[in-house]
C-alpha cells in the first residue's frame, strides 16, 4: 500500500508541475514551470518522502520522477502541417498530444478525427488564442466550452487536458478551466519552433533542454511549420538514443 501511495505521490508531484502557471510564449528558450502551489506540493512531497524509505530502487526512481520519459506536445492546429507531423509519429510509433483551437477544428475535421484514431491525446487550446488574463470569466469559460463542444462533436471524444494560449493564466482563469472538469497542462521546453530558427536547431532546443519527465512545446499549426515537420523525425531518434521513451502530457 505504501508502494501505491508514493507512486501516486510521485505522479501528482509530476502533474503538478506541468500545472502551474508557465511563462509567455516569448520568455526564455528554455522555459521552467515554477511550482506556485507550495502548501500542496510540500504536502505531497512530504507523503513522497515517507514511502520511500520502503520502496526498491527502482520504484525509487519512479517515486523521484527519474523516469527517461518525455512528452511531445503540438500547439495551435490542426492545420495542413498535421497530417505530416502523424505520419512521423506513426512511423516511429509515438504518441502524442495535440493543443487544438476550437476555430480551426471545423476546416479540418478529418485530420482531427485522424489523431484520435491514432491514439494520441486531445488538449483544448482554447478557441482562438487570446490572452486569457485579458478575459472576463465568461468570455474565458465559453473559450473553453466551444471548444469543449467543437472537439467532443467532430472527434466524439472529449479533451481531459487545457492548455493556456501564451501559458498565460490567472487563479480566476485556471479556476474556469478546472471547473471544466480540465487538467491545466503546462511545458518544460519550449523549442520556439514558430521562429523558424531551421530544423535542425529546433531538434537541436528539443532534444539538448530534455530532462526525465519533460513536455517538449512545439506547434503543428499558425503559421508556416515546414521546419517543425522536417525537425521531427530527427528529435524523436535522438531522445530514443539517449533513452527516452514517450508518454502522453
Ligand atoms: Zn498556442
Amino acid at each position: 500500500m505504501r508502494i501505491a501511495a508514493a507512486l501516486t505521490a510521485g505522479l501528482m508531484l509530476s502533474s503538478l508541475a506541468l500545472t502551474a502557471t508557465a511563462g509567455p510564449a516569448t520568455a526564455a528558450p528554455i522555459t521552467k514551470v515554477p511550482l506556485t502551489e507550495t502548501a500542496v506540493t510540500g504536502a505531497v512531497v512530504t507523503e513522497a518522502a515517507q514511502a520511500v524509505e520502503v520502496t526498491t530502487a527502482a520504484q525509487f526512481t519512479a517515486v523521484a520522477g527519474k523516469r527517461k520519459t518525455v512528452a511531445l506536445t503540438f500547439d495551435d492546429g490542426p492545420s495542413k502541417y498535421t497530417p505530416q507531423i502523424l505520419d512521423i509519429l506513426r512511423r516511429n510509433n509515438v504518441k502524442a498530444t495535440f493543443c487544438m483551437l476550437g476555430n480551426n477544428v471545423g476546416p479540418y475535421r478529418a485530420t482531427a478525427r485522424r489523431v484520435v484514431r491514432e491514439g494520441h491525446r486531445l488538449c483544448n487550446h482554447s478557441r482562438n488564442h487570446p490572452d486569457f488574463r485579458k478575459l472576463s470569466t465568461a468570455a474565458a469559460r465559453s473559450q473553453v466550452k466551444y471548444t469543449q463542444s467543437k472537439i467532443k462533436s467532430v472527434t466524439g471524444r472529449s479533451p481531459k487536458v487545457f492548455r493556456f494560449p501564451y501559458g498565460s493564466s490567472n487563479t480566476r482563469t485556471r479556476a474556469v478551466v478546472r471547473n471544466e472538469g480540465l487538467r491545466i497542462l503546462g511545458w518544460t521546453v519550449d523549442t520556439r519552433d514558430w521562429e523558424r530558427p531551421g530544423s535542425a536547431t529546433i531538434t537541436k532546443r528539443a532534444v539538448n533542454n530534455t530532462r526525465p519527465g519533460g513536455v517538449v512545446l512545439m506547434h503543428d499549426g499558425g503559421g508556416n511549420r515546414s521546419q517543425t515537420v522536417a525537425s521531427l523525425n530527427n528529435t524523436i531518434r535522438k531522445l530514443k538514443a539517449k533513452g527516452y521513451t514517450f508518454v502522453l502530457a
